[in-house]
């Protein structure tokens, strides 16, 4: 299939593979698939759903690395539907993938172009699910996997999906930020294949959740709501949708509405400006680590991604972060990690607001798995109670 790289700054094309960022003006690239050229040999039908199934919209010559990502599941959150008064909720949850977040989508294909470019290692930094999906593929296509993290920072079960799957994790002092850039010189001078979302053709893989939302769905829906961090997945998700509606498959695009946590939350700060830039947060904070980012590399398509589909930008706390989470779990059965549950935060603050008609459609995007952060769900839940090992002590306790 055809495709090149395209600049979005100043709109040159490329005509190689191996670049992150534009070499005449350091602009970020977006994969421009030929859709006109494109034989979509899938049918939006509800069947086979996973990431190869759309194939054809990916931009790889190759046989993927791949561990079976995609086709997670479309939950109908009745609750919340009743307590927010919305007539449809979704919640599509992403932390069902191999590694338990939206990262494999981006990894299977990332690695794959990692492989057709001849590469022998692959390197990111990360808040922790970046590096678990990165390691388990380089794991996979037997490539070496290099990780920088925020030293204490990453939620444990990040950490040690890193370390079994064979990664050298190096943990640095300072934030993510700090070592997003550092990973970038180290892998430009080792010649390691950066996989953050920089990185296009992650993003491609990241753009099969629209695909998978209309497939499911069998409709396009009102609005969807996902948390942002580096700001990839809103970027790709959008892409997605755009895809289909000039493949003429759909013919509107949902209100993209990227939700940030208070202490990092430069994509909601320029969006209040309607500006098209971030000032970058210098110390962001949030019980969310994997959303703990203050200068997202992808802010300018995310922002894009929210201006062109009349979406918004909003800002949730550390405590409504937490008791959505506890929502989620205990009244949909839905087990997600703190950033995910700012989706659903969010959804109430824009209920709240007034920005949500009762009788839209909305899907919430829940990106990261319960299991990811035991830590967090100890101090919010408390150990559990012992006793003595006797049925009297046991009936007291229920
Ligand atoms: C990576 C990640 C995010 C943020 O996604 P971006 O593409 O960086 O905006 C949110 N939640 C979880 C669980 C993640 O792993
Ligand atoms: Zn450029």
């Amino acid at each position: 299939m055809d495709y090149s790289l395209q600049c979005i700054e100043c709109g040159k094309e490329l005509n190689s593979d191996e670049h992150y960022v534009c070499p005449f003006c350091g602009g970020l690239l977006e994969v421009k698939i030929s859709l006109s050229e494109v034989e979509v040999n899938f049918r939006l039908d509800g069947n086979n759903l996973r990431v190869w199934k759309y194939a054809s919209l990916l931009p790889v010559k190759s046989e993927p690395v791949s561990l079976n990502e995609g086709g997670t599941p479309l939950y109908r959150t009745e609750y919340i539907e009743r307590e927010a008064g919305i007539k449809s909720v979704f919640v599509k949850h992403e932390g069902l993938n191999p590694s338990g977040s939206f990262k494999d989508r981006g990894m299977t294909v990332g690695v794959t172009k990692a492989l057709e470019l001849g590469k022998k290692a692959v390197a990111c930094a990360s808040t922790g699910n970046t590096s678990a999906s990165m390691a388990m593929y380089a794991a996979k296509a037997n490539l070496k996997a290099y990780v920088l993290l925020p030293a204490g920072k990453v939620a444990l079960g990040k950490v040690a999906q890193a370390l079994m799957h064979g990664a050298r994790v190096i943990g640095i002092k300072g934030n993510f930020d700090d070592a997003l850039a550092l990973v970038r010189k180290v892998s430009e001078e080792e010649n390691f294949y950066l996989l953050n979302s920089v990185n296009p053709f992650r993003l491609e893989g990241q753009k099969t959740i629209a695909f998978e939302i209309v497939d499911e769905l069998g409709y396009v829906p009102d609005r969807v709501i996902l948390p942002v961090g580096n700001a990839g997945n809103i970027s790709a998700i959008y892409k997605g949708f755009r895809e289909l509606r000039e493949l003429g498959l759909i013919e509107s695009i949902p209100k993209m509405c990227g939700i940030q946590a208070e202490g990092a939350n430069p994509v909601f700060r320029a969006f209040l400006k309607s500006g098209k830039d971030i000032e970058a947060v210098e110390n962001p904070e949030t019980v969310a680590t994997a959303i703990r980012i203050g200068n997202p590399v992808n802010a300018r398509k995310a922002l894009t991604a929210i201006y062109e589909s009349k979406g918004v930008a909003v800002q949730v706390s550390d405590s409504e972060i937490l008791e959505a989470q506890k929502k989620l779990a205990s009244e949909e059965g839905i087990g997600v990690e703190p950033a995910s549950a700012a989706s659903i935060a969010g959804l109430y603050r824009m209920v709240e607001s007034g920005e949500i008609e009762k009788d839209e459609r909305v899907v919430c995007i829940t990106t990261g798995n319960l299991l990811k952060d035991p830590e967090t769900v100890i101090k919010v839940c408390g150990e559990p109670v012992e006793v003595e090992a006797n049925i009297e002590s046991i009936k007291k306790a229920l």
